[in-house]
């Protein structure tokens, strides 16, 4: 491909683990891919060095550091403009010179820009899974009107997407069942007796991944998996009760799909998220990503097992949230970020993230959210709620 035809990505949480990862997938495909802007919520060094090393046009960080983040682009020479605040991801994510962005921003402070990206029609490469749990159909709809192309960075969701047909006007007829694998997280042998007590070091200590502290956390308790259930029915329609999850500790099959006829497709791999970074840049091309292929002759065995509900309770709140009325699965979100949020500084033990979700989710009833508006809104109302339950555990 000569420059002209180059895509212009923007790097919305480009400081994160995922961010990170898909810099490196870019950096190896120089005549493929340009870097137009990189955002960070206020690690001002490490974007500084990104913008050095990529030269994009814009760099997004939040209003306290956008001086200094202005002052230290003069400093070192480079073209890049320093803009500040949610507005200004927004505007990067719909911008006409802008065709790719990944958002890899944690938690619905990234749901604005997804929106924003679906709405100018881009393509959008998802890896802020908590953007469309709290944005479902109002997410979906500016996709169809945007004109977006949506695509999962989520590897379970990149698997799903890889083993399924082309077209999904097929899936009703041939897919009996998609299975989400997790892998169980650092406490699956732990006896669940002792979770009171697990420190956000330990919950962090992923056997498998390495990744940002919330979504480590999320797959500690499985929460994750809750949210990938509800990502997958949002993003390839699947009734819930289609959407199975089974424990697989080596993290090898990334997902499957079974079909009618009792046939599993499987998608597998190391376990390194530039393969779907690199499956969502290059798709529907294939590109190298860097990661290493599986070595079959050293894999040794691959295994299963059923999530236990008394150990991962959170898992299961999934399939309610989606039977529940339009809008929980955002309640549902804004209760876990701040469970999450206060786990990880220690006012929370780790065993009650749950009953700080199943509190928000019986209490917060939504009312169906028709635009962005009214999604802020639910979001604010179920943190508020969820912020009370943290308070009376605590004194509890
Ligand atoms: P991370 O914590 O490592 O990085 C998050 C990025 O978002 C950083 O650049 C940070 O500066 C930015 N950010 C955080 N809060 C922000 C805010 N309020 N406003 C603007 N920017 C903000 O997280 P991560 O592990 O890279 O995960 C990013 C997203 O990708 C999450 O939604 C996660 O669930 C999803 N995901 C991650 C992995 C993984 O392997 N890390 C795998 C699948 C999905
Ligand atoms: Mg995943």
């Amino acid at each position: 491909a000569s420059a002209a035809v180059r895509q212009r990505v923007a790097v919305l949480g480009a400081t994160g683990s995922i961010g990170t990862n898909t810099l490196d997938v870019i950096a190896r495909h120089p005549e493929r891919f340009e870097v137009v802007a990189l955002s960070a919520h206020r690690q001002l060094d490490a974007l500084l060095s990104l913008c050095e090393r990529f030269r994009p046009r814009w760099a997004i960080i939040d209003a306290v550091h956008a001086p200094a983040l202005a002052h230290g682009l003069r400093a070192r020479g480079l073209p890049t403009v320093a803009l500040s605040g949610a507005e200004a991801l927004t505007e990067v994510a719909a911008h006409p010179d802008v065709d790719t962005v990944m958002a890899a921003i944690v938690g619905a402070a990234g749901l604005a820009p997804c929106i924003a990206a679906a709405r100018a029609g881009k393509r959008l490469l998802l890896a802020n899974k908590e953007a469309l749990v709290v944005g479902g159909e109002v997410f979906l709809q500016a996709v169809r009107l945007g004109g977006a192309r949506l695509l999962p960075i989520d590897s379970e969701h990149s698997a799903i997407f890889q083993a399924l047909p082309e077209d999904p006007a097929t899936w009703p007829q041939r897919v009996e069942k998609i299975v989400l694998t997790a892998s169980g997280g650092p406490f699956r042998t732990r006896d669940p007796a002792t979770l009171a007590t697990v420190t956000p070091q330990q919950a962090c200590a992923h056997p498998n991944w390495v990744m940002g502290r919330k979504i480590s956390v999320d797959s500690a308790t499985m929460m994750n998996k809750a949210l990938e259930v509800i990502e997958a029915r949002y993003l390839f329609g699947f009734a819930p009760q289609q959407i199975e999850v089974v424990i697989h500790p080596q993290s090898v099959i990334h997902s499957m799909v079974q079909y009618r006829d009792g046939s599993v497709v499987a998608q597998l791999g190391t376990p390194d998220m530039r393969v779907p970074i690199a499956y969502g840049l290059s798709w529907p091309e294939r590109m190298a990503s860097g990661a290493e292929p599986l070595d079959f002759g050293r894999l040794g065995a691959l295994t299963f097992e059923a999530p236990d509900a008394s150990r991962f309770p959170c898992l299961f709140l999934a399939w309610e949230a989606l039977a529940a009325p339009a809008g929980t699965t955002a309640v549902l979100n804004a209760a876990n970020e701040v469970a999450v949020e206060a786990f990880l500084q220690g006012r929370l033990r780790f065993d009650r993230i749950y009953v700080v979700n199943r509190g928000t989710l019986e209490q917060c009833l939504p009312s169906k959210p028709q635009d962005l508006a009214d999604l802020l809104a639910l979001d604010a109302q179920a943190r508020a709620c969820a912020a009370q339950w943290v308070r009376r555990l605590q004194d509890a």
